[in-house]
């Protein structure tokens, strides 16, 4: 499938990053990727004409892909440098792990639902993006195959509380970017300092709204 990226498609990518620059974003790294990766590939082409401006948007299996200045803000906050081991968890749209690949990282992404899965982990190899991509239960992290520990880890919907296994599969000097919290959810970074958990430094960057965390056991 030949897929178009317009003049026009450019353009409103531009706006859309002087909208992120005038929201906070001042990564040069994550404003480059957002002015190249072609969002409007990544979503139902009948919501072509939404696609560069800031909000969610359906992407099937009722779930989102998240805001522009959400995927630009968490992408900022994993302080990422190129070459960096990346866990994602939520694949969805494949939107952010295309961003996180063009920022230089080796993304390993872990979705849950099969419909989305295989959609997004094709679209992502048909557009050239190198992510490694996993159908499972993030809450576990990558269990089948060890690729860890990770440099970074960045949580994609609303998780109930953070989760050990993917604290333990997180270097030691490494960050984790996780929106917590059940109906609205409060994005947090955690350095993990140290191993225990009075070692992991927590800062908090406002309220969000995720989808939930879907719950791990009898997942198809
Ligand atoms: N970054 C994605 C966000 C998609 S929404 C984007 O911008 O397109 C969140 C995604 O997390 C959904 O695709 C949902 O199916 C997935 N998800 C929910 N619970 C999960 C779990 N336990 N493990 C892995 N993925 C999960």
């Amino acid at each position: 499938m030949t897929r178009v990226d317009s003049f026009k498609h450019k353009g409103l990518r531009r706006q859309m990053c002087e909208e992120m620059r005038r929201k906070g974003i001042t990564d040069p790294l994550v404003l480059k990727a957002m002015e190249e990766v072609p969002r409007h590939w990544f979503i139902d082409p009948a919501l072509d004409a939404h696609a560069y401006v800031d909000r969610a948007l359906k992407i099937g299996c009722d779930q989102t892909i998240s805001h522009p200045s959400t995927v630009a803000m968490q992408s900022q906050l994993l302080e990422l440098k190129p070459g960096m081991k990346v866990l994602e968890i939520g694949t969805g749209s494949g939107y952010q792990t295309a961003i996180l690949c063009r920022m230089g990282a080796k993304v390993f992404s872990v979705e849950r639902q099969k419909g989305l899965f295989d959609q997004t982990k094709r679209l992502l190899g048909e557009l050239g993006y190198r992510a490694r991509c996993f159908l499972g239960d993030g809450y576990q992290g990558l269990t089948e195959v060890n690729y860890g520990p990770y440099d970074r880890v960045i949580v994609t919907c609303g998780a109930p509380e953070i989760p050990a296994p993917l604290m333990a599969q997180l270097k030691v000097g490494g960050i984790m970017v996780i929106p917590l919290g059940e109906e609205e959810q409060e994005m947090l970074r955690i350095t993990k300092e140290g191993e225990s958990r009075e070692e992991w430094k927590v800062e908090k960057f406002g309220t969000y709204s995720f989808v939930p965390m879907l719950d791990g056991r009898n997942f198809s």
